[in-house]
């Protein structure tokens, strides 16, 4: 099922060029604050699905392209996300190290955004601001301390994310917080409609150019190791979002630019990106260009 989150918050499931809305079905009260109704979906989906499959089948049609498509899970507990975790990446940062040795860290889910909200670039001269192309992990069954061979468990589903960053030496979390650097969608499709997580291609462009091109295959640490890794230090919950790592060809976007990722069955997303006027801080005044090598 391809379950998106549209409008004002309403529950959307994608059928062919259409959404179908189950809101009802889904128990979701699109006015809830904070909106943690998607949250609750994913937790009680087992119990829903039946509802939700009946409303599809009866549901007012909606053609997806008049439907403005929000991210999916706005109010999740933690956002995961695995750095240096496709060699070719580390190799053109020239980072010492792998997200298997290295650990995660967290983005603030206030960075979330949907598949058709902008990137506002904040106002910093002399910065950089790149995008990171990535499989998003979307966790159904919480727990702590999952076994690897039990991952797929505590697997609700999957969909595509951009890891926005501003380049420099600062703390890394700080340079991935800012509002709207966390595009999530198009939409979640759950993980019995996926075929493989650890074959799918990826790909990203800025406008026409193909700047990254990847295998999930190709992850450093695999995505039962991402679950597990993190269940040993953290309660995973419904709704989390684990972000799995970026492949090489990251760089900068500037107003004006659309960058567009597409993953094997989970569809793609075309995200515009808007210069702002905010966000200029001291941590930033000193210049830096990221030393990056390119991959062959
Ligand atoms: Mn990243």
């Amino acid at each position: 099922m391809k379950i998106a989150r549209f409008g004002n918050g309403q529950v959307g499931v994608v059928v062919g060029d259409d959404l179908v809305d189950v809101t009802d079905a889904a128990g979701v009260d699109p006015a809830e604050w904070p909106p943690v109704g998607p949250n609750r979906l994913i937790a009680d989906f087992d119990q829903r699905r039946e509802a939700i499959e009946a409303a599809v089948a009866t549901g007012a049609r909606i053609p997806l392209a008049e439907a403005r498509l929000l991210t999916p899970v706005p109010w999740p507990n933690k956002v995961i996300a695995y750095p240096v975790n496709y060699h070719d990446h580390g190799r053109e940062m020239q980072a010492g190290y792998r997200a298997d040795v290295q650990g995660f860290f967290l983005k603030p889910p206030s960075s979330l955004s949907g598949p058709e909200d902008a990137v506002e670039l904040p106002a910093l001269p002399n910065r950089e601001v790149h995008h990171e192309s990535e499989l998003a992990i979307v966790i159904g069954k919480g727990g702590r301390d999952i076994a690897r061979e039990n991952w797929a468990e505590h697997v609700f589903g999957y969909a595509c994310l951009l890891d926005m960053v501003v380049r420099g030496r600062e703390e890394r979390v700080f340079r991935k917080a800012y509002d709207t650097f966390c595009p999530v969608g198009p939409w979640i499709t759950t993980a019995d409609e996926v075929d493989d997580p650890t074959q799918l291609e990826m790909r990203l462009w800025v406008g026409d150019e193909l700047r990254q091109h990847a295998n999930t295959r190709d992850l450093v640490l695999d995505i039962p190791g991402m679950v597990a890794m993190a269940s040993t230090v953290m309660t995973l919950h419904p709704g989390d979002i684990i972000a799995t790592g970026t492949p090489a060809g990251v760089g900068p976007v500037v107003d004006g630019d659309v960058i567009r990722i597409a993953i094997d069955q989970l569809g793609e997303m075309s995200v515009p990106v808007r210069q702002g006027t905010r966000g200029n801080t001291e941590v930033f005044a000193n210049a830096y260009t990221p030393d990056i090598i390119k991959q062959r």
